[in-house]
């Protein structure tokens, strides 16, 4: 039998459905890796001291025939996705000691599955960031190599499965951010339509663009997960009704941007990404070169309506309902205690730039300006989908950098998401596939390709996502 470690959840199911292994063997063995390497990787806030009990439920579903692809299997959930009695702190101290009172929409969906969740994964505080060192509770490291982060903000739940330390997990993306971790960590990272998995007890950061979505070691785990945790909830607004998606289209033309591939991204990272390019077409994919007029606002466009939003969802923790407080003198001084105090510098910096750029004089200057920005470039990729099935570009246009190398230049911390904000901006589904590694004084670190494609075509990154593993594998078995 293959290492547990090594189990994606086809294979583990496939173990616990034949009475090879039981889902408390299953459990057992995470939990004791988790414990044994988290000291090293901080990618658990938390790991549960119920999971033993969670696996012998599921072991008796099994028993009673009431089996589910996720039955059993162990994943980790980004601390911004609340676990009924659980804490769920947002990685951020102003929450540290807040306990859900009651369970995500996602976290329904599993526990009626019988998954298994082992713990908290860290992130950056209230999921901003791009690198994981924004959380209150210290970095986490990359597995590749422990000097290194492992993107953000999703990189507990990413430095966790690619570490093995869970099958699978969940992350948030508001603007890379299952994505960028997945890219860097050797993982597959998707962002589903907007609207298509329910924000019911997710943390808000910017709501317009938040989706909860996998991050796993294979597209078929991803989508494993992502048929458990879809569907319309009339809880979130902005949720889709099951009927408006369509079947897999065939995949046949690919678009790449190329004029939005020349500056700021690693020669490395480009070479792999052109061979790869080359190996999609050698397979019989026809690539298209696509104009993608607006693309290059995008970053700056995110980076107004973002904070925007951010602004007004995080007015919410001010210590009076939930979370910590720090009592001043008067209302106004408890308020500017308790925010001073409990949130980092990169939420201030964001609720303070968030606030300017909606405040009277300066709306229309920059929010308005920045949303007529988003909704160009949304007709831009509506009709570039009028002639290609797909859009193919890096996920991220460097490898993982050194802990500390861009903590104190937010913009060149902001330039890590140039190539994934777009697909928040524009609600549309994509996914992020390992595609090789490049070295890096002795380290080979993981860099990711991304497929994007149109409104409510998610099906079509799975079918192309699963061809891409094929060429991958096959190009690094030679
Ligand atoms: N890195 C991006 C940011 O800091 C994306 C965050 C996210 O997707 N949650 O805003």
């Amino acid at each position: 039998m293959e290492a547990i470690e090594k189990l994606h959840i086809s294979t583990a199911r496939a173990l616990l459905d034949e009475g090879k292994i039981t889902a408390v063997d299953l459990a057992q063995a995470y939990q004791k890796r988790a414990q044994e390497h988290n000291g090293e990787l901080n990618a658990y806030l938390e790991i549960f001291g119920d999971v033993i009990t969670q696996a012998e439920r599921a072991d008796r579903m099994i028993a009673s025939g009431d089996v589910h692809p996720l039955t059993g299997i162990p994943l980790i959930i980004k601390d911004n996705i609340l676990i009924k009695g659980h804490i769920a702190s947002g990685a951020s101290k102003i929450l540290e000691n807040y306990v859900a009172s009651y369970d995500a929409h996602v976290i329904e969906n599993l526990k009626k599955q019988g998954a298994i969740f082992l713990g908290r994964a860290n992130m950056d505080e209230f999921a901003m960031g791009s690198s994981t060192e924004n959380s209150a509770f210290g970095v986490t490291k990359n597995p590749h190599d422990l000097e290194r982060i492992p993107g953000g903000s999703s990189g507990g739940s990413a430095a966790g499965v690619s570490g093995d330390l869970a099958i699978a997990g969940l992350g948030t993306d508001t603007g890379g951010s299952i994505r960028q971790p997945a890219s860097l960590c050797g993982l597959v990272g998707y962002k589903p339509t907007y609207g298509a998995v329910s924000r019911y007890g997710a943390m808000a950061m910017g709501s317009s663009l938040d989706q909860i979505g996998p991050l796993a070691k294979t597209v078929d785990d991803a989508q494993i997960l992502f048929e458990v945790i879809r569907g319309h909830d009339t809880r979130d607004a902005t949720s889709l009704p099951d009927d408006v998606f369509g079947s897999a289209r065939e995949v046949k033309r690919i678009g790449v941007p190329r004029h939005f591939l020349r500056e700021g991204i690693d020669a490395d990272v480009l070479a792999i990404f052109e061979q790869r390019i080359e190996e999609l077409k050698e397979r019989g994919y026809d690539i298209v070169d696509i104009e993608l007029p607006n693309i290059t606002y995008a970053l700056a466009a995110y980076y107004i309506i973002m904070p925007a939003e951010v602004s007004t969802n995080l007015a919410r923790y001010d210590g009076m309902r939930y979370g910590v407080a720090t009592p001043g003198k008067d209302l106004l001084s408890d308020y500017t205690q308790t925010r001073g105090n409990g949130f980092g510098p990169e939420s201030r910096r964001r609720i303070l730039l968030g606030s300017f750029v909606l405040s009277s004089g300066y709306a229309d200057a920059y929010y308005r300006k920045a949303t007529a920005v988003r909704n160009q470039i949304a007709s831009d990729f509506k009709k570039v989908f009028e002639s290609v099935d797909v859009i193919a570009t890096p996920t991220s246009p460097t490898p993982a950098f050194k802990i500390g190398e861009r903590s104190d230049d937010p913009l060149n911390m902001y330039a890590a998401d140039i190539f994934t904000v777009p697909v928040n901006l524009t609600g549309v589904p994509a996914i992020s596939i390992p595609m090789g590694t490049v070295d890096r004084k002795g380290s080979a670190l993981p860099v990711g390709m991304q497929f994007i494609a149109p409104q409510r075509e998610d099906e079509s990154l799975f079918s192309i996502g699963r061809d891409f593993e094929t060429i991958v594998t096959t190009a690094y078995a030679q």
